[in-house]
């Protein structure tokens, strides 16, 4: 089926008709346990490729903010603690070094996908500059670096270390610490800043195991093996090697172009094709930043950005990156709506012609790229564009013209099998020396397995015990019966997901404020009381819900795999007014100095 009309011409209804064939051929009745968890015999996918593990002794000390993670939610955290006269900061790490997920994912072509100029957290505390419009994944690791020894956040950190356990001691108001290197120590305060997208995840399927060739996963890259290096300097060693590589997500959509360029040959194993659109990144010009980088500048380009992005009615679209221009064009689309017509079924309405418009734009980008038109018909994306992450990419389409590069499409159904030789699909082995997964990661699993401890509050009450229900906090950030916790991560608070980074700075500065109170004024505890959680939870219970993924979506991490979530995920929102209203509502709360629905004791 091609579908090269005008917009006009759509035929939305054959249009649906589509989209829904291309949803029930992926519908699986094991959901997310399609996926197995990387442990046993499979647990060598986790070990850490690039810093070796250095013998340290244990920590039986006391601090005054413990934060576990350290990525930019642990980063920026701990740079307004700083700020706010906090000295002794520890970051518990279990990468070798600071940067999260930029630590992890060095695979050849990584890149931030939202505009790096809003995306690098304190670029204008740091005085950095980024190079391009979306920086590559060694300068932003770098950047983490940086933030890191700008705050002094080196000396008291703990790397190559997860924590085991955490609960609170009610009778000294402190969180004791117990990690798998021995550490046994206490905290006044801790933060957590686990992320949602740190524990890899592997297809489950059979034969995983019977490989005899090489493989890894994306996000822990094996240079050693590949040759050539995390800021794309040719794969060398895969000159002879047949390479496969499974999933064809934002990973995937990312580091296929330099993989094409390498191999012998590659085989790129496809269930569900992604939506590409254009990329055109480009280097930032120092002369144009020296002119827009007066004080304050960063902080004006994000609330550009959110105000263009999620809610607001920006005029100008300073960082007009993938996410803005998605936004606007929707935006356009509802006000073409005469103003007593903008009721929520026209909006809506709007809103998918807008969609099926822009999708078409990008299946007949794959057409004008794509040499090959049955190849080309099979990277087609049948689906909205919010229905999974979308890709922005100028050379990933583009790979497929390369000789050696095979798209094998599985229509849906996943790779069949894994053998020693190699990967079977249709019934048809594919011999190959190297497997790569870029099969993502853990996301709708349950929190204490991602975050490898249940912590334990007032009472011993676990999170899953008081999370049972589904997530509950004030502002994202508080949790009743965990005093002095804080969590730091974008639901039940912005939930701005195309920009992730901005909802952790927010987050750090009125965790900032907040500890500076406390030791200000000779508290030593903070909690969130019943009624304000309560409060919190009942007033995003009044939003429209997610915009992204959706019942209808085809499956993936977005919409639970396709399966109906449970009640739970209703509270997977954000402030029912968008993210917009929630920063300028933290932005006040802050301010106010009366920490509404907190107690200071
Ligand atoms: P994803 O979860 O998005 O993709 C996993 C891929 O594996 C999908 O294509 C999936 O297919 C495929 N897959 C799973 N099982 C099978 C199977 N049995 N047979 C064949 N294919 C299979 O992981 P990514 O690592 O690509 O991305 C995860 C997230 O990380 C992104 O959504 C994004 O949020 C973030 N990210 C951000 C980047 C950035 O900002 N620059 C870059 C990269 C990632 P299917 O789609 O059918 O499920």
């Amino acid at each position: 089926m091609t579908m090269t009309d005008q917009p006009q011409q759509i035929d939305k209804e054959r249009l649906r008709q589509k989209y829904a064939e291309e949803r029930n051929k992926r519908l699986r009745a094991d959901g997310n346990d399609q996926y197995v968890e990387v442990k046993g015999q499979l647990a060598h996918y986790l070990d850490d490729p690039y810093t070796p593990i250095t013998p340290r002794d244990a920590k039986t000390d006391h601090v005054t903010f413990a934060f576990i993670g350290g990525g930019f939610a642990g980063l920026a955290t701990a740079a307004r603690l700083t700020e706010a006269g906090i000295k002794d900061v520890r970051i518990i790490e279990k990468g070798g070094d600071f940067g999260g997920t930029w630590y992890w994912n060095r695979y050849p072509g990584a890149q931030c996908d939202t505009a790096s100029m809003v995306y690098m957290p304190l670029l204008e505390e740091t005085g950095h500059m980024p190079s391009e419009k979306y920086a590559h994944a060694p300068e932003i690791l770098a950047h983490c670096r940086r933030i890191g020894k700008q705050y002094g956040l080196y000396d008291n950190a703990l790397f190559h270390t997860q924590v085991s356990d955490l609960r609170w001691d009610d009778a000294n108001s402190r969180w004791i610490i117990t990690s798998n290197r021995g550490d046994f120590f206490t905290a006044q305060f801790v933060g957590m800043g686990t992320g949602p997208l740190h524990v890899p995840k592997l297809p489950g399927i059979e034969g995983i195991e019977t490989f005899k060739g090489h493989s890894f996963h994306t996000s822990r890259w094996d240079y050693d093996y590949t040759g050539g290096d995390p800021s794309g300097a040719r794969l060398e060693k895969l000159a002879d090697k047949r390479v496969g590589i499974i999933g064809t997500g934002a990973t995937s959509v990312q580091c296929v172009p330099h993989l094409a360029r390498a191999c012998k040959e590659l085989y790129v194993f496809q269930r569900t094709p992604s939506s590409v659109d254009v990329r055109a990144n480009a280097p930032i010009d120092p002369d144009w930043f020296a002119g827009i980088a007066s004080s304050g500048w960063q902080q004006r380009w994000l609330e550009n950005f959110t105000a263009n992005q999620a809610g607001g009615n920006a005029e100008e679209d300073l960082v007009q990156d993938g996410w803005t221009d998605l936004s606007r064009r929707i935006r356009a689309k509802i006000l073409q709506l005469p103003r007593e017509q903008r009721t929520v079924p026209n909006m809506r309405a709007a809103f998918e012609d807008s969609d099926f418009e822009k999708m078409q734009e990008i299946r007949d980008r794959v057409d004008a790229i794509v040499d090959d038109p049955k190849t080309a018909e099979k990277l087609k994306a049948w689906y909205g564009q919010l229905c999974k992450r979308p890709c922005f990419h100028d050379s990933y389409l583009q790979a497929f013209n390369t000789p050696g590069t095979h798209l094998i499409d599985t229509d849906g159904k996943g790779v069949e099998k894994i053998t020693e030789r190699g990967i079977v699909v249709a019934g048809k082995e594919y011999p190959l020396d190297c497997i790569i997964y870029a099969s993502g990661f853990e996301v709708g699993t349950e929190y204490r397995r991602r975050a490898g401890f249940d912590m334990a509050g007032r009472r011993g009450v676990k999170l899953s015990e008081h999370w049972a229900g589904g997530m509950r906090t004030k502002h994202g950030i508080h949790v009743h019966g965990f005093p002095n916790a804080f969590f730091v991560q974008p639901t039940q608070g912005a939930n701005l997901i195309s920009n992730v980074p901005h909802n952790l700075t927010e987050a750090a500065k009125t965790i900032a404020v907040m500890v500076r109170h406390a030791q200000q004024n000779g508290f030593a505890r903070i909690e969130v009381t019943k009624e304000a959680e309560d409060k919190w939870v009942e007033l995003l219970l009044t939003g429209v819900g997610r915009m992204i993924g959706g019942p209808d979506c085809t499956p993936g991490y977005y919409n639970n795999e396709g399966r109906e979530p449970g009640p739970a995920a209703r509270l997977n929102v954000g402030h029912p007014s968008g993210a917009m209203a929630y920063f300028k509502y933290i932005d006040e709360w802050r301010r106010s100095g009366e920490f509404e629905g907190l107690r200071f004791s």
